[in-house]
C-alpha cells in the first residue's frame, strides 16, 4: 500500500502553487450561474492540522503557507495581488480561531467555493485518508453534492465525461510515489480530453530530476495542442535541486524544490492573475537565489 499521506505537506510550497492556481480558475467557473462539476481524482483527506504531529514533523508549511503569511504579516501595507488574497481569504475563512492551526486540502476548498447547484466528486484510496476524508465531508452536511469514493481516480474520473451541465473543472493531484503515475497522468489526460474537451483540467507535478516528471509537462502540452486546446503551464521553484554535503560531509538532500500546474482550457484571466500573485509567493517562499516562477501560456 502506498506511503505518501498528505498531512506531511500540508500547506507547503507546492499546495500554495496548487491551492492558488486551484482558488483561481474555479473562481472564474463560478462566475456563470449553470452548474459545475468538480472532480478531486486524488483527494487527500481533506482538512490537515498545522499543529499536530504530521505537519510539526516535516515542517513543510513553515516553509511554505505559514511563510507566506507571516512574511506578509511583517510587510504590512505591501500591495496583495487579487489572486492571492482570494487565495488566503480562503484559508483563513477555515481558521476560526486565528491560530493559522487548520490547512483546507483541496476538497474543502472546493466544497467552499460551490454552490447549491455544483458537485464535488472525491477519490482516494489510501484507506486511512479515505476515512478520515469521509468523516470530514460528513461534517460539512452536503447530502449528495459532495460523494467520497475509494476508488482509482485515473480511472474512476472515466464514468463521469462529459457531465449533464457540460462544465467541469477536474484536479488530477497524484504524490507521483509510483513511476508508473506520470504516465497514468498523460493517459488520464488524454481519455479525458476525446470525452469532453472543453472541461479544464489541472495537473499539479513536481520538478525534480527524473525523466518522467521532465518529460509530462512535454507530453501534456502535446496533448493540450493535439487537442486543440488552450494551455498554461505555472511553476513555482523555492530552491535548488542540487544535492550538496553538509559540514559534516553529510548528503543533504533538498526536498522538493519545485512544482509546476498544468492547466487545460484555462480561464483567460488565470495568466495576468497568477503573474503577480507568483512573484510576490517567490519572493516570500525563496529559500536561496534559486527561487523563481514562470506562467507560460499558449497564444490565443
Ligand atoms: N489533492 C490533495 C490536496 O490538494 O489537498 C492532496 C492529494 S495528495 C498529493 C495525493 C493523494 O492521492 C494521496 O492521499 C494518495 O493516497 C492518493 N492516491 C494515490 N494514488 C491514487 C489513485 N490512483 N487514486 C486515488 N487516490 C490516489
Amino acid at each position: 500500500m502506498f506511503s505518501y499521506r498528505h498531512a506531511f505537506h500540508a500547506g507547503n510550497h507546492a499546495d500554495v502553487l496548487k491551492h492558488l492556481v486551484l482558488v483561481a480558475s474555479a473562481g472564474h467557473l463560478l462566475q456563470k450561474d449553470t452548474a459545475v462539476h468538480f472532480f478531486d481524482t486524488h483527494a487527500g483527506a481533506g482538512l490537515y492540522r498545522l499543529d499536530g504531529d504530521y505537519a510539526r514533523t516535516s515542517g513543510e508549511a513553515d516553509e511554505g503557507f505559514a511563510r507566506l503569511v507571516k512574511t506578509l504579516e511583517g510587510q504590512a501595507g505591501q500591495a496583495i495581488p487579487s489572486a492571492l488574497q482570494d487565495y488566503l481569504a480562503l484559508v483563513a475563512s477555515f481558521d476560526s480561531k486565528g491560530q493559522r492551526s487548520v490547512y483546507p486540502g483541496s476538497p474543502f476548498i472546493l466544497s467552499r467555493l460551490m454552490r447549491p447547484q455544483d458537485r464535488l466528486k472525491l477519490f482516494e484510496l489510501h484507506p486511512t485518508d479515505t476515512k478520515t476524508l469521509r468523516a470530514n465531508v460528513a461534517q460539512l452536511e452536503a447530502g449528495t453534492r459532495i460523494s467520497v469514493s475509494q476508488e482509482d481516480g485515473f480511472e474512476a474520473l472515466k464514468k463521469f465525461l462529459p457531465p449533464p451541465s457540460r462544465r467541469a473543472l477536474v484536479l488530477c493531484d497524484p504524490s507521483y510515489e509510483l513511476k508508473n503515475d506520470y504516465a497514468r497522468v498523460s493517459d488520464m489526460v488524454a481519455d479525458a480530453l476525446k470525452r469532453f474537451a472543453t472541461g479544464t483540467y489541472l495537473v499539479w507535478y513536481p520538478i525534480i530530476p527524473r525523466t518522467e516528471a521532465h518529460e509530462l509537462p512535454k507530453r501534456l502540452k502535446t496533448l493540450s495542442e493535439r487537442a486543440g486546446r488552450l494551455w498554461l503551464n505555472a511553476t513555482l521553484t523555492v530552491k535548488s535541486s542540487k544535492i550538496t554535503r553538509d559540514e559534516d560531509g553529510e548528503l543533504q538532500r533538498p526536498g522538493l524544490p519545485a512544482s509546476g500546474m498544468w492547466v487545460i482550457n484555462p480561464p483567460f484571466t488565470l495568466a495576468s492573475q497568477l503573474d503577480p500573485a507568483l512573484a510576490l509567493i517567490a519572493k516570500h517562499l525563496a529559500q536561496n537565489q534559486h527561487a523563481s516562477y514562470s506562467v507560460e501560456s499558449s497564444a490565443r
